[in-house]
C-alpha cells in the first residue's frame, strides 16, 4: 500500500469501513493493534465495536478530512464492514471523494461526533 493514504478510495474498493480514530482508551498502540476493541461518540447514543484487527491505519490530510476533524488531519482506521457493528443512529453525510466513489461521513445525530 502506497504511502499516501487514499482512504476515500481505499473505502469502496476493499469494502472496509473508515472509523475515526476515537476508541476508548486509547493510549497505547497495542490498544490499535487489539483483535477487539470499541468505541463511541460523544454523548454515548452511538458505540461500536470490531471484532477484527485493521487492515490500515493512518492520517488523511485532504482538505474534506480537515474540515470534518477540524484539525490538520483525520486519523483514520480501515475496518472490514462485516467485523464492525453499530448501535445506535447514525447519520451519514456523502461527499464525492477524488477517486469519483462517493464516501460517506458518518457522525452522531445528537452530539456531532464524527465516527465513521
Ligand atoms: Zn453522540
Ligand atoms: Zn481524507
Amino acid at each position: 500500500m502506497s504511502l499516501k493514504l487514499s482512504s476515500e478510495s481505499v473505502t469502496l474498493e476493499l469494502l472496509t469501513v473508515i472509523v475515526t480514530l476515537r476508541i476508548d482508551g486509547l493510549r497505547k498502540e497495542e490498544k490499535i493493534m487489539a483483535t477487539k476493541f470499541t468505541g463511541g461518540c460523544l454523548c454515548g447514543a452511538v458505540r461500536y465495536e470490531c471484532s477484527a484487527d485493521p487492515i490500515f491505519m493512518g492520517n488523511c490530510h485532504c482538505r474534506d478530512c480537515q474540515k470534518t476533524s477540524g484539525g490538520a488531519y483525520e486519523p483514520d482506521i480501515g475496518l472490514p464492514t462485516e467485523a464492525l457493528k453499530i448501535t445506535g443512529a447514525v447519520k451519514y453525510y456523502d461527499t464525492k471523494a477524488d477517486s469519483g466513489n462517493t464516501l460517506s461521513r458518518g457522525f452522531c445525530p445528537e452530539c456531532g461526533s464524527s465516527l465513521l
